[in-house]
């Protein structure tokens, strides 16, 4: 039998002008290419799969949900935020009580929420550039004025030139990615104190005619990175009640297929995200695993150890090649700077090498594997370069 034609692919169905809203004309999803080659070092994957143990569990975890899929999930997943801020108090010593935490389909989920509670017109966001690619998207689909200030020659963060762009701006969400992605820089906590201080009485007029504070957003995407005597801004929650802090489960934790992220802020913040979430956000399967995949913490834990010293190889290898490395607190590492970086990075996807081509103008971003695949993308690069 042959399949009838798929709806609108004939040449009799009247065609439509769909209303795409202006701006979106020409656009692209935003994603890596995910190509199957032997060596994935280009999202920031934690390289190694869960266990059979904790595969096991999540998998039973599941079942149990399953079976009770008629009914819409707990809208409040009181149970997962508990454990989430257990999790937080076991990493960064930080206590937060369970209405201190807010998750969702992945951390950039959570700061769409904060970009949907806070945004919108007539508003600004602001962030530091290089960062990450997907802060301007929140931006466009909030319809925010996405606003951008610089980072140093050695992607560092000027507080005086932060501070001075938060007056000029009003932004009502600053974004500060910590370790920064794709330069793997972390912010002293005193710049980041200088932020919140200046963002205090700094955010948008609101509606009385005063001012209010901007939220200021610590993405922490890669903090389980983060090298010894590096703080978390978690320890700047309980003095800041206009700080928001965002983790995720996809890098460290090992889980990004399981697309769940979350923040820690004061309870009134978080009031304000459960406003504009989509009812029942979090499915029933998600939190179940979820809940699973954290009662194996000690172990999924156990692997960042080797990964941070594993990139700390990588960075000394790097530059005894010769190639400028940026300092970082996160598990990938930024490189360059190649008159060509495009031939050195298809070069290496020719070797069977995936990794990222991102940042400024000659850098390239790698992932930090096994120690494997850190030896299979070593020995290319040395095969690319001596072209
Ligand atoms: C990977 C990443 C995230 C996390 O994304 P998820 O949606 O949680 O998978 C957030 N911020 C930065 C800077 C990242 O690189």
């Amino acid at each position: 039998m042959t399949p009838a034609a798929p709806t609108g692919s004939s040449a009799d169905v009247p065609t439509a002008r769909l209303p795409l809203r202006a701006g979106l004309e020409g656009l692209h999803p935003y994603g890596a290419p995910q190509l199957d080659v032997p060596v994935l070092l280009n999202v920031n994957e934690n390289p190694y799969p869960p266990s059979d143990a904790v595969a096991a569990d999540v998998a039973d975890a599941v079942a149990k949900a399953a079976r009770s899929l008629n009914r819409y999930p707990d809208r409040d997943f009181g149970e997962l935020r508990a454990e989430l801020a257990e999790y937080l108090r076991v990493e960064s010593g930080i206590t937060l009580a369970a209405e201190q935490i807010w998750a969702a389909n992945g951390s950039n989920e959570v700061m769409l929420h904060l970009l949907q509670a806070y945004g919108g017109p007539g508003r600004a966001v602001l962030s530091f550039a290089p960062t990450y690619s997907m802060y301007p998207e929140y931006a466009r689909d909030t319809i925010t004025d996405w606003v951008t200030g610089r980072r140093e020659e050695d992607f560092g963060l000027d507080a005086g030139h932060a501070v001075d762009m938060i007056a000029q701006h009003r932004p009502a969400v600053i974004l500060l990615a910590s370790p920064n992605n794709p330069t793997g820089t972390a912010l002293p906590l005193e710049t980041v104190e200088a932020i919140l201080d200046a963002a205090r009485t700094s955010g948008p007029t609101g509606a009385d005619g005063e001012p209010t504070s901007a939220v200021v957003v610590v993405d922490e995407a890669y903090g389980e990175f983060r090298r010894a005597g590096t703080r978390s801004a978690l320890t700047l929650l309980a003095d800041n009640p206009h700080l928001a802090v965002a983790r995720t489960m996809s890098k460290a934790f090992g889980m990004a297929g399981l697309r769940l992220g979350y923040l820690a802020a004061d309870t009134a913040l978080i009031d304000h995200l459960r406003v504009v979430r989509l009812p029942y956000h979090l499915s029933a399967l998600t939190q179940a695993a979820a809940l699973a995949a954290l009662r194996h913490r000690e172990e999924l834990m156990a692997q960042i150890a080797s990964l941070r010293s594993e990139r700390d190889r990588l960075v000394t290898w790097l530059r005894g090649r010769g190639l400028q490395v940026a300092d970082s607190d996160a598990n990938f590492v930024l490189f360059g700077v190649l008159p060509d970086r495009h031939r050195v990075w298809k070069g290496l996807l020719d070797r069977g090498i995936l990794i990222r081509e991102v940042g400024p103008d000659g850098w390239l971003r790698v992932s930090v594997g096994t120690p494997e695949e850190t030896a299979a993308f070593t020995t290319a690069l040395e095969e690319v370069l001596e072209q």
